[in-house]
């Protein structure tokens, strides 16, 4: 059995709204096992009526988003209509639903609204109690086709109440699928999948049906295991956090600063942060986290040399000497920010975020980092370390940022 979707809208081709339909489908259905095997998209107009033909001649079940509404650009309901050959037949029941939700809203309904109570003959009539237009689920042959709003206010409520217990109906008996999701930091793609696919395949996937997958995103891979199999995934997890260790940081969405928190306020420890080219985005993704006051103490967004000098004790002398990107910027402001807050760690960033200001020696995208903490005997202790990073804007300071968690999360996981 095979499912497919055909998002329709002008608008998700021009780039003007992102097609997260698909995405929540995906979603929904996989506790199911039913796999979205292919989509569409496609623009409002006549290529819908070959999308769907398309798709119903593969698979069993589609499901159609957008374009059910009263306007001229409307025209799922006609074109499903004329192509399974179900004439339009108007409900006066159905308009009147429609008008009591005007009502309840206390809006008056334009005439065009008419348009919304013709259903195809034969389909059912999927309600919608968060908008005006009702969903329609078609079937022929033993195929099933079901049309959704394209509002996701209006889709998502129709799909969990009306759509999903008809799906699990059609589709019981397919196993459950199981993903397990491992977020790795510090290792490319390329790399993770060598260290870990020959063993996985050689040591788990004796048997057929272990789809492994990767996605990379900047500093970050997530390693995809998704089966039938539930054992068959969790002895690849294993085996795959074995052969990676340390740079495995997550399970399935969790973060960084997730990971930063949970092992800080494990180990009774507090941290401080102390943050130049990063603006606090440091500070920002440890507080996003709940329980985070239990371990971030304080931050500094010190931004000028003046600022370094007067709250980090940066020395003047230093900042002359190397600049303020530098090691021992890095290391001054890491101890300064560990002794000010008495924190048992402190971060500290500077760099070069750019666009301007880079040179051969010192291009844009340089980061120096230190790390400050509290040895056994309380005597502080500081690294440093050097990166070059993304030399856009925005993805340094993320990286950057991503940079400092996961050095955080590291120091937690040493005896410091
Ligand atoms: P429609 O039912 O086609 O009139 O869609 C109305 C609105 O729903 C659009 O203007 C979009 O804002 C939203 N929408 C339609 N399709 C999608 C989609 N695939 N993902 C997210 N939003 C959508
Ligand atoms: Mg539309």
């Amino acid at each position: 059995m095979q499912l497919e979707v055909v998002n329709t809208g002008s608008e998700l081709l021009l780039g003007q709204t992102l097609n997260t339909h698909l995405g929540y489908f995906a979603e929904q259905l996989q506790p199911l096992g039913v796999p979205v095997t292919r989509a569409q998209i496609v623009p409002d107009g006549p290529l819908i009526e070959a999308a769907i033909r398309a798709a119903l001649a593969r698979s069993e079940v589609v499901l159609v988003t957008g374009g059910l509404g009263p306007t001229s650009d409307d025209v799922t309901r006609d074109l499903v209509a004329k192509m399974l050959d179900a004439p339009l037949e108007f409900q006066p029941e159905l308009l009147d639903k429609i008008y009591a939700y005007f009502a309840r809203r206390k809006i008056v309904p334009s005439d065009l609204t008419r348009a919304q109570a013709f259903v195809p003959r034969g389909a059912t009539v999927l309600p919608n109690n968060h908008g005006s237009a009702p969903g329609l689920w078609l079937q022929r042959d033993g195929r099933h086709v079901f049309c959704l709003p394209g509002p996701p206010r209006e889709l998502r409520p129709m799909f969990e109440n009306h759509t999903l217990p008809v799906l699990k109906k059609i589709f019981a008996g397919t196993p459950p699928l199981t993903v397990q999701v491992l977020r790795v930091y510090g290792i490319g793609e390329s790399s993770v999948q060598e260290r870990v696919e020959p063993a996985v395949r050689a040591q788990v996937a004796d048997r057929a049906g272990l789809d492994i997958g990767y996605c990379a995103r900047p500093g970050e891979v997530d390693v995809r295991f998704v089966a039938a199999d539930r054992d068959l995934v969790n002895r690849a997890a294993a085996l795959t956090r074995e052969l990676l260790g340390d740079a495995v940081y997550a399970d399935g969405d969790g973060t960084l600063e997730q990971a930063v928190i949970g092992s800080a306020v494990a180990r009774g420890k507090t941290i401080a942060t102390a943050e130049s080219c990063t603006g606090g985005l440091v500070a920002h993704l440890l507080t996003n986290v709940p329980g985070a006051s239990a371990v971030l103490q304080r931050g500094w967004v010190a931004y000028s040399n003046q600022a370094k000098m007067d709250e980090l004790n940066v020395s003047g002398e230093t900042l002359q000497q190397h600049g303020a990107v530098s090691a021992e910027c890095a290391r001054e402001m890491a101890l300064g920010a560990l002794t000010v807050s008495g924190c048992d760690l402190a971060i500290a960033l500077t760099g070069l975020a750019g666009p301007g200001g880079g040179t051969a020696e010192q291009p844009v995208g340089t980061l120096f980092a230190g790390l400050a903490w509290r040895g056994a005997d309380s005597h502080p202790r500081v690294e440093t370390q050097h990166r070059l990073l993304l030399p856009n804007r925005a993805d340094f300071k993320h990286t950057a940022a991503q940079f400092a968690l996961n050095w955080l999360r590291l120091k937690l996981v040493e005896k410091i």
